[in-house]
């Protein structure tokens, strides 16, 4: 099949790529390298049936060029990350926004399916856990950038479902919790490879607020794995679903666990979220995903352990220290 990924170079987007091509697919990656890097395709850029494409998903006629020769879109180009999301919040909601309609609009023409990523990021503030598609999203004010990002993610996902509706546009949209692994840059404040750095270089680790918030760490294995699943399955289109890990950690025990995993002599410090944020910042405490749909459209969930996670993040940066 011949599959077009957006933000193919990017680190989601190169672990899938990798695996299409494994499987046997013809890939082309449209990337314009914002956030993405050649190097995450070095395993594939030799590979006959994979081409990259320097460019933007705002050129439309670039995308509609693509998306013609393509049988499956995978639309995963964004402006990611809530340190860039406060750094560059107009072009970051361009970027998301005016990007997913253009990618949208050209698979509306020959109704070529597409996946859309979105992001757990559209729950904000919601106090019932787990979190499933079908809750209340509920954001912070406007004044708080930060909100600029899940709002922009909730329209992508308003508009792929309108276009589900009216013109039955085969999409599926997939919420992404936090996903991590190898290849994932913490320049844009990811904290699990900002830790695995800091613990190899013997530089504190930064945990921000109190450190008791928690999240949940999925490998990017598995949800590359639930993504080709779900493309695969007729009954998931239209559809709105969870992916992640439901294994919850606050951030001070993963900063614990990344200092045993790397033997690292690094203190954690803690930083009030004012001296990395501006003011009015606000961060979820706890963040669970419910992903019950998930394993009963595609028979398989995200399982893979936190220090799995940690040891291939660790395997990779001490590969390219040693480089
Ligand atoms: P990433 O930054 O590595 O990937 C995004 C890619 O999009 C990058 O390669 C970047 O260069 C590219 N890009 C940005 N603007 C572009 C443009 N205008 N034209 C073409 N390419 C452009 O981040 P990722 O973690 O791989 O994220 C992939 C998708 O998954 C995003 O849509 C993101 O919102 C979603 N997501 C990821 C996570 C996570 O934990 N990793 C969580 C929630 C949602």
């Amino acid at each position: 099949m011949r599959i077009l990924i957006t933000g193919g170079a990017g680190f989601i987007g190169s672990h899938l790529a990798e695996r299409l091509i494994a499987d046997g697919h013809s890939v082309t990656a449209l990337d314009d390298l914002s956030t993405g890097r050649r190097d995450n395709l070095a395993a594939i850029a030799g590979n006959n049936r994979f081409r990259f494409v320097e460019g933007s998903i705002l050129d439309a006629p670039l995308v509609e060029a693509l998306a013609a020769e393509a049988e499956t879109i995978f639309h995963l180009a964004a402006a990611v990350g809530v340190k860039l999301i406060m750094e560059q919040p107009s072009r970051s909601i361009l970027t998301n926004v005016n990007g997913t309609e253009t990618v949208l609009r050209a698979a509306l023409r020959d109704r070529t399916p597409v996946f859309v990523a979105s992001t757990s990021e559209v729950y904000g503030k919601a106090s019932k856990f787990p979190f499933s598609e079908d809750d209340d999203l509920t954001i912070g004010a406007t004044r708080n950038l930060r909100w600029s990002y899940a709002c922009a993610k909730t329209l992508d996902e308003f508009l792929t479902l309108a276009h589900v509706r009216e013109a039955g546009l085969p999409a599926v949209i997939l919420r992404f919790f936090n996903t991590t692994g190898p290849r994932q840059t913490g320049r844009y404040g990811m904290v699990l490879p900002n830790f695995v750095q800091a613990a190899l270089e013997g530089r504190p680790l930064l945990v921000h607020g109190t450190g008791e918030q928690s999240r949940c760490f999925g490998h990017v294995a598995d949800a590359v794995e639930a993504m080709v699943r779900l493309m695969q399955r007729p009954e998931a289109r239209g559809e709105v679903f969870n992916v992640g890990n439901d294994q919850e950690v606050t951030i001070r025990q993963l900063a614990e666990e990344v200092i045993r995993a790397t033997g690292s002599r690094s203190e954690i410090r803690l930083v009030p979220y004012s001296d990395v944020y501006p003011e009015g910042f606000e961060d979820m405490a706890r963040r669970l995903p419910d992903v019950s749909k998930l394993e009963r459209a595609i028979g398989f969930r995200p399982r893979r352990p936190l220090a799995e996670i940690i040891a291939d993040i660790v395997a990779e940066k001490r590969a390219a220290m040693a480089a």
